[in-house]
């Protein structure tokens, strides 16, 4: 049986395909490289170049592999252009998945994991980690997109037999160990990736969003996941599922978080030299707290994350960022 993942050239889609082909799997990639990247693809996965909306396309690729399971992906993921761009944001995340699950129903098969976000719970009332029992109350037209393909897929497992796992990241950071894939989006926002370039001297500073929140330093507090730990949770959704496990949303996270601050002293530990810094306003939409808790997917899927470390997941973002700089350098 052959699994096809979609945004098979991004940043967690192409730690995926490695995971998936560690374990055996025979792997499909559908990208259509608006954002990811046809080099990010491990060459041992079959890669079609599409849009997931092009049925006809899914139709080929079905016909071509024996698929019994979609990982998807492929998405927008910048809440601040979700706001001005909300139509854009509905229609390539909710609009495509439409199609994508239909896609799915009328080729039969049978399992489909769901890349979601800790944006469909907005700001958490509680300051505990996070169930999935919470209200979902998204905050942006990104976490909105997402929520909504979250209730297509459960109505979707009612009336089909579809059977899908949406797994909710928390903040996904790191790259393979092995070093064979990493964050490589110059446009990336994320704290840790924008931290380790600035350490790099890829950027002459970087922003503090806020020091005034409702935490124990002034600055958010995230739940920083290692992303092949996260990769790791959907291989072990997709045995779950082939083994007759029911649907399932679950949070991906570890259950304790840093703060701003906390993160970019850990960023100049691990690199070993300072870099410059400046404190700004609080950027719009951000929680001041956001953390998971895991328990239900470490119980239901039997994960059990193995990376759980700050300073390793930097160490592995800062490899990531220099192998970046001597790609380019030598390009
Ligand atoms: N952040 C920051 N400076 C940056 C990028 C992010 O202070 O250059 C803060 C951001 O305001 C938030 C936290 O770091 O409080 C994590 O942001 P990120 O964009 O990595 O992920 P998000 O939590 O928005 O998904």
């Amino acid at each position: 049986m052959a699994v096809l993942v979609t945004g098979g050239g991004g940043y967690i889609g192409s730690h995926m395909v490695w995971a998936l082909l560690d374990a055996g799997e025979d792997v499909v990639v559908i990208d259509r490289l608006s954002t990811g990247f046809r080099w990010a693809i491990a060459p041992e996965a079959r890669f079609y170049e599409g849009d997931i909306a092009d049925a006809d396309l899914l139709r080929r690729i079905v016909s071509e592999n024996k698929v019994d399971a979609i990982i998807h992906f492929a998405g927008s993921i910048v809440v601040p252009e979700s706001v001005s761009d909300p139509l854009g944001y509905y229609e390539n995340n909710t609009v495509k998945s439409r199609s994508l699950i239909a896609s799915a129903v009328e080729a039969g098969i049978p399992h489909f994991v769901f890349s979601s976000t800790a944006a469909v719970y907005g700001t958490p009332s509680v300051l505990e980690p996070v169930t999935e029992d919470l209200p979902l109350r998204p905050e942006s037209p990104y976490g909105s997109s997402k929520l909504m393909t979250e209730i297509m897929l459960k109505d979707t497992a009612a009336a089909h037999d579809l059977t899908y796992t949406a797994l909710r990241y928390f903040n996904v950071a790191g790259a393979d160990p092995k070093g064979r894939s990493g964050q490589s989006s110059a446009l990336a926002t994320h704290l840790i990736k924008v931290a380790c370039g600035t350490a790099l001297g890829k950027r002459a500073s970087m922003s503090v969003f806020g020091t005034d929140y409702q935490t124990p330093d002034g600055t958010c507090v995230r739940d920083y996941i290692h992303v092949w730990d996260l990769v790791q949770a959907h291989l072990k959704a997709l045995q779950r599922m082939r083994a007759g496990g029911g649907s399932l949303a679950a949070n991906c996270g570890y259950g304790h978080g840093y703060s701003v601050l906390e993160v970019l002293d850990a960023v100049r530990k691990v690199h070993g030299s300072d870099f410059p810094v400046t404190f700004a306003e609080r950027r719009p939409g951000d929680p001041a707290m956001i953390v998971a808790n895991p328990a239900l997917a470490m119980k239901e899927l039997a994960w059990t994350p193995e990376l759980d470390d700050l300073e390793g997941i930097i160490a592995s973002a800062l490899d990531w960022e220099r192998h970046l700089m001597r790609k380019n350098s030598a390009s």
